[in-house]
């Protein structure tokens, strides 16, 4: 039988993992590249791109390494958790040349429309209409995978801001920020508080004479460096902790996260407390925030009430003169322009079936490839729902219904914002898709049959290579993987021998022991 062929729309992390897969599962892929070459997002270029998201020169990911690889081909260990945008570059032309996925690739060529051909509801069959050079072509596949990205499109919210228009000063979105020199000694605003607001505040404070992080609803920091040194994502994102967060209230959960965070610097004192509790939000991660604020580089404020001409009124009626730039680090919109009719999104919701099948179709031949926003990253995820539609494709997999839109509770905890419409827990996520797939790791006869293992799948981070322990597309190496994670982490760091010597203590243990009943005997008769 032929095989069916596959139209792969984008050529970033999606829509490499995305070719892998079709492959893997023995449909043919081609992929469509606007750009001349892979990367998507992670591509920096010193302008931005029509059409392609874009990124400033800094941007280290804050996702780490061991939590974002996809899964059968681990990050080489010498790589450092957080990697800078080149080093991700890297990573990804090492897994495009691995599996030999170029020769997949159309590049310079623009998906202008997919429409269903007139014997949809029997064949299930697109036409694909692509543009390269200036020349239209036409082609019939037997499905569609959207791997476009979701931060292409910049929010930028003037209306929201009164006598912008008058502001004589300059204004960008944060996507059109690359570098900071040129706002040497600026006093600059830069309004939102995601990551992008973050970075660009941290970043910016070293150059200009004043910069002022201005947010409407505050927001609660995270490190990525955290416990004993351990990426965030290592720390928190484990089979233990999403167990106590099903059997914990929410309040909970909440109050032992919050006490973390304020134990490092109290929010309230910094101008940052929001609120919101801290499992409502896309959690802001910046290691150097509070250091800049600390030293008056970085001051928050509240939202804008109004632009003058020359600066900014804040709704706490302080205002700020002399501003010479201002950034919308206001997030991003997205839209599938190609598709018309067939997918509607309105301000930023779709309805897809576990944000990946629009429910509605006669045939499941179209899938969403990494639309979502998750606690985690979403490399993993795109290669585990690329997995998943290649089953559906290739039919394998008729028990799913596809039926109703996404189902998952946690939509409901964040507060009301066009950014929290596709958000969704990594570790709840991956398993529900998992479940699907037949490839969630079954814990208890791990258990059983490889303790060793399984310690590491329920206590240790929840690593891609979990997924890749059983069931269709098991990888052999899955397991040393997992027990060799800890040390890929390590290796980067350990970059000057220390030894393995520990300080023996002068005074001896039993003493301390003596000493501190002692102690204690001595309280209790003075009290
Ligand atoms: P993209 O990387 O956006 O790639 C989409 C590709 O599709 C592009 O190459 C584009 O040219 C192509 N394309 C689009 N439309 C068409 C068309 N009609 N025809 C042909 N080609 C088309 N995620 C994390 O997991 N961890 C992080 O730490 C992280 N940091 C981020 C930092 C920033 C500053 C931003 C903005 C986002 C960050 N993200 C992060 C999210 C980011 O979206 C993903 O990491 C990743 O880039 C998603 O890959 P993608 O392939 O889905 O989309
Ligand atoms: P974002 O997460 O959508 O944040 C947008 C910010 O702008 C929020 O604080 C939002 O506030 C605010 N905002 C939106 N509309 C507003 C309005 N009308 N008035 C006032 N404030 C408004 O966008 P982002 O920071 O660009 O991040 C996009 C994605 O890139 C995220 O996934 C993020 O994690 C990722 N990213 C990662 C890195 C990194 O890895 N280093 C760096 C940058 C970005 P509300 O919360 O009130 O809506």
């Amino acid at each position: 039988m032929a095989k069916k062929k596959i139209a792969v729309i984008g050529g970033g992390s999606s829509g490499l993992c995305t070719i892998k897969c079709c492959l893997d599962d023995g449909l043919e892929p081609t992929c469509f590249e606007r750009s001349e070459d892979i990367g998507g997002l992670w591509r920096f270029k010193k302008n931005p791109e029509e059409g392609r998201a874009s990124i400033y020169k800094s941007v280290i990911i804050n996702t780490s390494k061991e939590m974002m690889c996809f899964s059968d081909f681990p990050i080489p260990d010498e790589f450092p958790n957080y990697m800078h945008n080149s080093k991700i570059m890297e990573y990804f032309r090492m897994y495009a040349d691995h599996f030999d996925l170029l020769k997949y690739i159309r590049f310079k060529t623009t998906v202008v429309s997919v429409t269903k051909r007139p014997d949809f509801s029997s064949t299930g069959q697109w036409d694909v209409v692509t543009e390269s050079e200036g020349k239209q072509e036409s082609a019939v596949f037997d499905g569609v995978m959207v791997c476009s990205g979701h931060h292409t499109n910049a929010h930028l919210p003037l209306d929201s801001f009164p006598g912008i228009e008058k502001f004589k000063g300059r204004y960008y979105h944060s996507r059109d920020y690359k570098s900071p020199q040129e706002f040497s000694e600026k006093r600059v605003i830069v309004i939102g508080i995601g990551n992008s607001g973050g970075d660009l505040a941290v970043e910016l404070s070293h150059e200009a004479d004043q910069v002022f992080l201005s947010t409407r609803r505050g927001a609660w920091v995270l490190n990525r460096v955290e416990e004993q040194g351990y990426p965030v994502d290592i720390v928190l994102t484990t089979r233990l902790k999403a167990f106590f967060k099903q059997v914990l209230t929410t309040s909970m959960v909440n109050q032992w996260a919050e006490n973390r965070l304020n134990a490092r610097f109290n929010h309230a004192h910094y101008g940052l407390r929001p609120q919101h509790r801290i499992m409502s939000q896309h959690p802001t991660i910046n290691d150097d925030l509070p250091n800049r604020i600390i030293s008056g580089k970085v001051l928050v404020k509240p939202n804008i009430r109004e632009f003058t001409e020359t600066g900014a009124i804040f709704e706490d009626g302080t205002r700020e003169e002399d501003i010479d730039a201002v950034f919308f680090a206001t997030g991003y919109s997205f839209s599938f322009p190609f598709l018309q009719d067939c997918v509607k999104v309105v301000e930023n919701q779709v309805s897809l079936y576990k944000f990946i099948f629009p429910p509605h179709l006669e045939k499941p031949t179209l899938a969403f490839i990494g639309l979502v926003q998750p606690l985690g990253a979403i490399m993993p995820i795109a290669e585990l729902q690329s997995r998943l539609a290649t089953q559906v494709f290739k039919g394998i997999l008729h028990s799913i219904t596809l039926q109703g839109t996404h189902t998952s509770l946690s939509y409901f905890r964040y507060v009301k914002s066009p950014r929290h419409t596709i958000q969704v827990d990594y570790v709840e996520y991956m398993d529900e898709l998992a479940c699907l797939a037949g490839v969630k790791p079954n814990l208890l006869s791990l258990f059983l049959t490889d303790p060793k293992l399984a310690m590491e799948v329920f206590f240790g981070p929840c690593t891609p290579y979990q997924y890749r322990l059983r069931g269709p597309g098991k990888w052999s190496g899955a397991r040393k993987a997992i027990l060799t994670q800890r040390e890929r982490i390590i290796k980067p760091l350990k970059t000057r021998p220390v030894g393995d010597y520990t300080h023996h203590t002068s005074v001896p243990y039993l003493f301390k022991i003596v000493g501190a009943v002692a102690l204690f005997a001595i309280i209790f008769a003075y009290f």
